[in-house]
Order: C-alpha cells, then structure tokens, then sequence
C-alpha cells in the first residue's frame, strides 16, 4: 500500500511537470539564418544531450523583444560555429526534466531561467562579471554564437542557471528583462556613490515591456516616476495609474518642459526609447548632479545638431553623470526575482498585465509582426503545470488591448 502510494504521487508529480514525456521525442525548434532576412522557420531538432554538470530543461514560455525581431530581419545575430543556423530566443522560464551527475544545484521539477551571456577570458568574466565583458568575445544565447531558447528544450550548465520560485509562475518569462532594468538600477546608484544622494524623481523614456519593469523597480524604491513614450491607449494609461507614475507623450508636450511642468527635478533619468536624439536630449533635461542611464541599442547612423555649448556646460555645471549599461549578470536576475515578488504583492495582477501577446510555437511569424501592437509577446511552449498569466490577454484580444503603445 505505501509503496502504491508513492509511486502514484511519483507518477503524479512526474505527469504534472512533463518529466516522463522527452525521452524518446524529437523537439521544435525555432530557427533563422542571421544576416539572412525572413529566413524564420520551425524545425524538428533532436533533444540536446547534457553534460555531467548539465541540466536539461523543458521549455514553458519564452518571451521576444527587439534583439529577436532584428536578428530574424537578418540586421543582428551569429549562429554558433560549424553552423548557418541560430536557435532563437534569450528570455526563457523552464523545469527541469533531467540532470548531469555533478549538478549539485538543481533537480528535476524546479522551474528556472538561464541567464543570456556566457563569459570569455577577460578580467571581468573572470569574476562573474561578464555583462561588462572587456574583449567582447563572450557568447550570447539566442544572440551570438549560441543557440537559444526557442526550442521544447535546451541544455545549460548549473552555473548559468536561476531558479526561479514557484508563486512567481509564468510572470517569470519577465525576469530576463528585468534583470536588464536590475543592472540599469544598480548602475545609477553605483554611479551616485560618488555623492550623498537622496533622489526624488526619476524619469523614464520609453514603455516597453523595459521601460515598465523598471519603473516598477524605481516605485520600489519609494521614487517619484514620470514615463514618457508615445502611447496613447487606454490599456497602458490603467497601468501607469496603477503604478502610480506620471505620464507624458512627447508629441504632446516639449520633453524639455516636462521638470518645469512638474516642478520637480529629475535625479534619475533611464533612456530606454531606442531613439539616440532623444538620449541626447535626456542628459540635457536631467537635473544638478543627476545619473542618466542610456540603455537603447541604435544601430543607425543618424545625425542630429545640438548646441555642444549647452550640452557641455550643463553636464559640468550639473555635476551630471552618464552611463551606458546592457546585459545584465546573475546577481541581477537573483535581484529581479526578490523585487518581481514584492511588486506582484504591492501591485497584484499588475505585472501579468505586461504580457499582452500570447502564441503557439507554430504562430512565431504573426508573433514577430503583432510586437509593436504589444508590450511583452510571448511564445507558450507548454504552460499546463503554470497558473493562469493574464485574464484579459488572450491570443484572439492581445493585439486590441496593447493598441496605442
Ligand atoms: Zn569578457
């Protein structure tokens, strides 16, 4: 009788995260040729084996941003050696299914999410540090020289990978990028050591799904937020509501007035529109010793006049700093996890909010072409053992509710 019973509760959990169904299976996976435009497509790959210090994990949801939409028009992106095509995807939540002999962290059933970059043999990556690679020969999976996560599964070593509470649920798929706002946020206070600093006001430019989690980290930290963007919808204008931040739409108003109208001083400002003139126009808004943190990745080659004079002075005679921040590394995903639940407990149903567009593997294309209509796409690969992840999204009503980004 004991025994019966234990088998059924190993059979019970083992249905219930999947772990019995990918021994023999092929998975899908989600390709493009980079530097290859529209080259997109689905394969049917075999399922990765894993290294002794590997786990093998099964893929619950993966979510898409800008990195993922210019590799696939073939502007970004590098397959992994020996091969034409990149597995895509770097913001993944997954189980386990399996682990290596020498895994000492994880087992099987424990959700987790990989973190993206892989370090070279430079100062920093040496320390762990490798979001502030030196040589720039690290690897990034998804992205460079490595394949992704939009796949059933993938393998990872331990050490790149979180694990991720249970309550967080599919609000996890989230986590990569916030801990991308993680390392924007702890680089502008890093940054204001150089002074005793009580900031007041922080502003953010740009609402995608970045621009929001980072508000809601700065809201954390007791800070007045102004957004800026150019949404118009009713759908996020309920967000900043319930966020409580102020918001402004730069076609409506000079980004410049924007301190006076206020009456306040800006003491932190986050660029995260991908425009490169309004990141300039930024560090001039910003107030007396002030840190700007410019995050947008412009590949172009635009032009635009400034007064270098004013640009100057009031950099010097602000006591300004400005620093530029990308990737993010493991402590910030561990930062990202503790800061998601306390925003999930102050702001319930908030953060499920975000993740408007929802799509089966085999809807990637439409997926990619409905992002500028949402603030966080995601692809759901299987979610059965994960809780429900926003009421008001479904795949048929994603695209009207995000309308006016
Ligand atoms: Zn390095």
């Amino acid at each position: 009788m004991f025994v019966w019973v234990l088998s059924s509760v190993y059979i019970g959990l083992s249905e219930a995260f999947g772990l019995d169904k990918f021994v023999e299976e092929d998975m899908r996976a989600i390709v493009a040729v980079p530097g290859k435009e529209n080259s997109i497509q689905i394969k049917e790959m075999d399922i990765p084996k894993i290294s002794e210090t590997e786990a093998l994990v099964k893929v619950k949801l993966v979510g898409l941003d800008r990195t993922d939409r210019e590799i696939i028009k073939g502007l970004h992106g590098e397959s992994s050696e020996g091969k034409k095509e990149l597995i895509l995807g770097h913001e993944s939540l997954g189980r386990v299914v399996r682990v290596g002999n020498q895994v000492k962290s994880f087992k099987p059933g424990n959700l987790v999410v990989a973190t993206v970059r892989r370090p070279d043999d430079c100062i920093n990556c040496r320390v762990e540090e490798y979001d502030m690679c030196l040589k720039g020969n690290y690897t990034e999976r998804g992205i460079k020289g490595m394949d992704g996560f939009l796949s059933d599964y993938y393998a990872e070593d331990e050490r790149f990978l979180v694990r991720v509470p249970d309550e967080l649920g599919k609000l996890a798929v989230m986590l990569e990028p916030t801990s991308v706002a993680e390392k924007a946020v702890r680089t502008a206070f890093e940054a204001q050591r150089r002074m005793k600093w009580r900031p007041e006001t922080a502003m953010i430019t740009g609402t995608g799904t970045l621009g929001l989690i980072t508000a809601v980290l700065v809201k954390l930290k007791g800070l007045d937020v102004v957004c800026v963007d150019r949404s118009n919808g009713e759908y996020k204008e309920k967000i900043f509501s319930e966020l409580g931040v102020r918001h402004f739409n730069d076609q409506k108003i000079n980004l410049h007035d924007i301190p006076k109208k206020i009456g306040k001083r800006m003491d932190i400002v986050f660029e995260m529109t991908g425009s490169s003139s309004i990141a300039l126009h930024v560090i001039m808004i910003a107030g007396t010793n002030a840190a700007v943190v410019l995050s947008s990745i412009t590949g172009g080659d635009k032009h635009i006049v400034i007064c270098s004079d004013c640009f100057n002075q009031g950099m010097v005679l602000g006591n300004k700093t400005v620093v530029g921040t990308v990737s993010s590394n493991k402590r910030d995903f561990q930062q990202g996890i503790v800061d998601l639940l306390a925003a999930e407990k102050r702001w319930p149903g908030l953060l499920a909010k975000f993740i408007t567009g929802r799509y089966s593997p085999e809807r990637i294309s439409e997926a990619i072409s409905s992002m500028g209509e949402n603030i966080k796409t995601v692809i759901e690969f299987d979610t059965s053992d994960l809780g429900n992840i926003n009421p008001e999204s479904s795949e048929e009503t994603s695209k009207e509710s995000a309308q006016g980004r």
